[in-house]
């Protein structure tokens, strides 16, 4: 295994339910590292760009609205295989389908508004990082 990085965003549907902190606490009481924070409410721009590759399907309107909804905390975690570690704590997209005790089965309200969003390739990680940080952000 290898030492990886990736994005995490706390969705502005839990940050209204003030889980912030059991979200980033279920981190690192996993072991990924904390590297980079930060709060922020983003711009049109900037959510369709994240979500541009899902231009096509009919949630994204939808879900850029969401992700618009109010302020997302926007982190780098930092750990071995933290991309799919990572993954691994959020569970399914559709928390019906999270497994009990992942980050959605916990905080999420349905397949939209569910709480997290997660790197799903170092590839994307990396450029998803850059997307939102300057590496000169990043503490390690
Ligand atoms: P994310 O990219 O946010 O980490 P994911 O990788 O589990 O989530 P994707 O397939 O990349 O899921 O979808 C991106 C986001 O779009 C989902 O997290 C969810 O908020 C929304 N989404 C995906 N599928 C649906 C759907 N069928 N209905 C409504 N919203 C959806
Ligand atoms: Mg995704």
């Amino acid at each position: 295994m290898a030492l990886e990085h990736t994005l995490s965003i706390i969705k502005p549907d839990a940050v209204a339910k003030r889980a912030i902190g059991e979200i980033l606490a279920t981190f690192e009481q996993a072991g990924l590292s904390v590297v980079a924070t930060k709060m922020k409410r983003l711009t049109r721009a900037e959510a369709e760009a994240f979500y541009a590759v899902h231009a096509d399907r009919p949630f994204y309107a939808p879900l850029v609205e969401f992700m618009l909804s109010g302020p997302v905390v926007i982190s780098v975690l930092a750990g071995e295989n933290a991309v799919m570690h990572h993954r691994q704590l959020m569970g399914a997209t559709d928390p019906t389908a999270a497994a009990p005790g992942t980050i959605r089965a916990r905080f999420a309200s349905n397949t939209r508004e569910n709480a997290v969003h997660g790197s799903d390739s170092v590839e994307n990680a990396q450029n998803e990082i850059a997307f939102f940080f300057a590496q000169t952000e990043l503490c390690h």
